[in-house]
């Protein structure tokens, strides 16, 4: 499947190829700010339409994860990091895909409030 995602304004903008099988619903004191729900995909599989300065970043904790965010309009639609096998990875929001019925994918909580 292909998914186009964007944030609200649409000055960031992507599509994501894969299959969608489940979403991380994470509790810890960012995600459940934000509302995230993460499908976690290869780099590669993730197209970005929009330039890398056109986007704001967030980090915390070990700053290991690049959440990107839009200047304009606030939305996060995703994250930019490494898996522990050094393979750069995308944390897609699927609150940001369009044509998506979220409630049919399953949802998998992680307590990340306790890591
Ligand atoms: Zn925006």
């Amino acid at each position: 499947m292909r998914y186009h995602g964007s944030c609200h304004c649409g000055r960031i903008a992507f599509d994501v190829e894969g299959e969608l099988d489940q979403l991380i619903d994470c509790n810890c004191s960012h995600c459940s700010r934000k509302g995230y729900l993460l499908w976690f995909v290869p780099r590669e599989r993730l197209q970005l339409a929009t330039p890398d300065a056109d986007m704001a970043t967030y980090t915390f904790n070990k700053h290991a994860i690049k959440h990107r965010f839009c200047p304009d309009c606030g939305c996060a639609p995703l994250a930019l990091g490494t898996a522990p096998d050094g393979q750069p990875m995308a944390a897609i929001n699927a609150r940001c895909l369009e044509d998506l019925d979220l409630a049919g994918v399953k949802r998998v909580p992680v307590d990340g409030r306790s890591f």
